[in-house]
């Protein structure tokens, strides 16, 4: 048994002042301050009234490491623990992105076991940007969902059969189509929400348009995609307000930002504003940092191929601070981006809420809204600044390099 005391929770609804018994990984109760348990065994960590949430969840990183555009050497290491812990995201759903000639599937099964080993929570989805059919572990998407714990769904692959720097010719819509409706049909056998993480070329007229009359054709139903990081582009975030009318998940990019090489983009803060502004439901925004990979970076209005561009996983923090910095919605509302909406997003049960029977993903802020402490199922990964859990080499490599 394990206690917080004097937790000021959002929950993200704000709570109060709580105690947090958590039993096993579990919350186990939210108690009036001062509870106590009998004569059971438990340790106890003093919250002191700090601000607790719930875990960050970062829906779309290349956890493997992305890149690859610009040679083997622009391969990007693999993510290690701490690197997420420390900006308090506790779930990670992983996926390939450009390269899938050097990192595969069975790498990033076995990535995501990893963390899951180390005490968070990961989850992968099948699939790579750029390939027509795309690459599974088990050579079947079906398989892969219905077989794999760790899978839960289908990403990041790339609307336009060409790849995300080229219009669709026709093909790449419908083939979307039936990789959804494979993965939302299995999804239900093993009960997984089997969603599909879109990538858009940005930067050309078609953008969401082809996806749109995909789905009033097909009917399938829209909450089974993310269309990530919609904020990319003009073109990309007016076709994102039209798909979030229609009831749709948009999911903005914390890595594309004007001041961070994508001259295009709409800031991330801006574009939840003005998302909702133009009356999009709050409950249908995500935010993720399509961390770790490496896309080009724009110069002049263009994306320049032989630049690359590293995303950090820290902006999903650094731009949920300042939707609050910035007074742009309420703690409560924020938080839901990262937390609460994702795992509704991804059909993630136990995720996304401080809630007696949910696990005990917390984060423990200081009063700038920095995380000090944060725990996963349970276990401090980072306890007053301290990081507790490391990826088993973690240190090493960063000494040895030192
Ligand atoms: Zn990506």
């Amino acid at each position: 048994m394990f206690i917080i005391r004097n937790a000021n929770i959002y929950a993200p609804r704000a709570l109060g002042l709580r105690d947090i018994v958590i039993q096993d990984e579990q919350i186990l109760m939210l108690a009036e301050p001062g509870v106590t348990v009998g004569d059971l065994p438990y340790e106890e960590y003093d919250a002191a009234g700090r601000a607790v949430s719930p875990g960050f969840i970062d829906n779309h990183v290349h956890v493997l490491g992305g890149g690859g555009g610009l040679g083997f050497r622009s391969r990007v290491p693999e993510l290690q623990t701490s690197q997420l812990t420390r900006v308090g995201t506790t779930g990670v759903i992983g996926m390939l992105g450009f390269d899938q000639s050097t990192k595969n599937m069975r790498a990033l099964v076995g990535k995501t076991k990893a963390f899951n080993e180390d005490g968070m929570s990961a989850w992968a989805l099948t699939g790579a940007t750029l390939r027509h059919p795309i690459p599974t572990l088990t050579g079947d998407v079906i398989d892969d969902i219905a077989f794999i714990d760790d899978i839960i769904g289908v990403g990041e692959i790339s609307v336009s059969e060409l790849g995300y720097g080229y219009d669709s010719l026709g093909s790449g819509p419908a083939y979307i189509a039936e990789m959804l409706v494979q993965s939302l049909l299995v999804g239900r056998l093993a009960g997984k929400g089997g969603v599909l993480c879109l990538q858009v070329p940005p930067y050309f007229e078609q953008c969401l348009k082809p996806m749109m009359a995909m789905l009033d054709t097909s009917r399938v139903p829209i909450e089974q995609l993310v269309p990530s990081h919609v904020n990319q582009t003009d073109m990309y975030m007016s076709d994102a307000m039209e798909w979030g009318r229609r009831g749709g998940w948009v999911d903005v990019g914390a890595n594309y930002r004007p001041d961070n090489h994508y001259e295009r983009s709409t800031d991330p803060a801006i574009a939840v504003t003005e998302m909702l502004e133009a009356g999009i439901d709050g409950a249908q925004i995500l935010i993720s940092s399509d961390g770790n990979g490496a896309p080009p970076k724009e110069e002049k209005g263009e994306a320049v191929p032989t630049r690359a561009n590293y995303g950090k996983v820290s902006s999903l923090h650094m731009v949920w601070k300042q939707l609050i910095d910035q007074d742009r919605c309420s703690v409560e509302q924020a938080l839901r981006f990262v937390t609460s909406n994702v795992a509704i997003a991804y059909r993630l049960p136990n995720k996304g809420k401080v809630q007696e029977g949910m696990d005990a993903d917390l984060i423990v802020f200081d009063e700038n809204w920095t995380p000090v402490t944060v725990i996963a199922r349970g276990k401090f990964m980072v306890k007053e600044d301290e990081i507790i859990v490391r990826s088993m080499f973690e240190k090493d490599v960063l000494e040895g390099i030192g």
